[in-house]
């Protein structure tokens, strides 16, 4: 019996061209590619900037080092999501808030994470869990509705007025809500190519911003690229030019630029992006009709023109399941040869959360979510077959939905 495996890349004959067109080039680390990358993913989220790094994590943690956060002040997040959203917060010196989902989801609404702001918060990073965007438009609005009790520490956060959205998009490329673009709402909007994410670059990130912050902040590209290279006011590139050796470097920054051997890999990938989107739509389709009336309930992925999901995980619920069921549920699709995940525990469930003092019972909604939660295979290069096989294995083992 052949394995399905939960997520592995989509790596086509055209990608590895493209990657090994730039390794004869003579030229391999950030350069033409990664600047070809970035106008190509400006162009297709509709954000005004976009800078190319080594992760999401790494985008994330820019943004709160570009707006000057550190000891003394807060970010929220969400409890309910992979530890990077969180740990650079840490990273920074300042205080994590995590708040907990809203009722029976995934995601807490943009009411749940701006009724965490306090006078010493100075960002916000919503998570787009699965690929469904927290309405971005509508948190802005509300942080802009709360600017007079905001108390900016810096020149940035003045300009800026009110909290900061740092959206962690790392599910959510492509994905839509009120008919914009995910990477054109938000303040930042953090993307990641890591191995297991939609479009990969094996590793790689970007964080891309909106028109307001590009008209209010004219350099704000330059600054992302002083801060992920060193600080040197000229790139690699530019300092090949002959007779231009010279350079400074104007603060002592951080290193998680993009290569260009990556970049070859994401603007192939970027090319049949919407045709991926289709494919994993059209998986999940299957997957909510082949299990309808079992115990197992898809998280909606809405896939209109208004909203739609980037399709990212296919996230269920084993229905009136505990943790022990739930996992044997996923012992058992293994036994059966198809690799199931669980997206999250909550964070204040893990070592280091625990550590920092968060307390799993102060986050009911989230924890219980988590406790029947599975993830299904959706990834493509599941066969029609595949998804068959998924649907018919998933839809015994759960059982049929209890009526009443
Ligand atoms: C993968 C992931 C990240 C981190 O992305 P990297 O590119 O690996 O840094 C952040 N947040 C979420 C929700 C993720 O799933």
């Amino acid at each position: 019996m052949t394995k399905i495996p939960f997520s592995p890349p989509d790596i086509r004959e055209e990608d590895i061209e493209r990657v090994v067109a730039v390794l004869r080039s003579g030229w391999i680390t950030t350069g033409p590619e990664t600047k070809a990358f970035e106008r190509e993913l400006s162009a297709y989220t509709g954000a005004a900037g976009t800078a190319c790094l080594n992760s999401a994590t790494a985008a994330m943690e820019l943004c709160l080092r570009w707006l000057g956060v550190g000891p003394g002040d807060e970010v929220v997040t969400s409890a309910y999501t992979y530890t990077a959203s969180a740990s650079v917060v840490d990273h920074v010196g300042a205080t994590i808030v995590l708040a907990d989902t809203a009722p029976g989801d995934y995601l807490p609404t943009a009411a749940d994470y701006a009724a965490c702001v306090t006078p010493k918060t100075r960002a916000i990073i919503p998570v787009d869990v699965a690929g469904r965007m927290v309405d971005h438009a509508e948190l802005m609005r509300l942080l802009g509705e709360r600017r007079a009790g905001f108390e900016p520490r810096n020149a940035r956060q003045e300009a800026l007025g009110r909290v900061a959205v740092i959206a962690d998009a790392a599910h959510s490329l492509g994905a839509r809500l009120g008919g914009r673009m995910c990477g054109e709402i938000a303040d930042f909007t953090c993307f990641s190519f890591h191995a297991v994410k939609n479009l990969t670059t094996a590793e790689g990130g970007a964080v891309c911003w909106n028109r307001a912050m590009d008209e209010a902040f004219p350099g704000l590209y330059q600054d992302m690229m002083l801060l992920s290279l060193h600080g040197q006011n000229k790139d690699a590139l530019a300092k090949t030019r002959a007779g231009a050796w010279a350079y400074d470097i104007v603060e002592p920054a951080w290193k998680c630029n993009m290569t260009d051997i990556q970049a070859a890999l994401g603007r192939s990938q970027l090319a049949r992006y919407e045709e991926l989107l289709e494919r994993r739509h059209a998986i999940l389709a299957r997957y909510a009709a082949g299990l309808a009336g079992t115990r197992l309930e898809l998280m909606p992925h809405p896939a209109g023109e208004r909203e739609r999901s980037s399709a990212h995980l296919a996230i269920y619920r084993l229905a009136g399941a505990d943790e022990e069921e739930r996992n044997r549920f996923i012992e058992d699709m293994g036994a059966a040869g198809i690799a199931c995940n669980v997206h999250y525990q909550p964070l204040p469930l893990l070592a280091a959360y625990r550590a920092l003092g968060f307390d799993a019972a102060l986050y009911p909604h989230a924890m219980a979510a988590y406790r029947s939660e599975v993830t299904l295979p959706l990834h493509t290069l599941l066969s029609d077959a595949d998804v068959e096989r998924v649907v018919e294995t998933a839809g015994r083992l759960a059982g049929p939905a209890s009526r009443g």
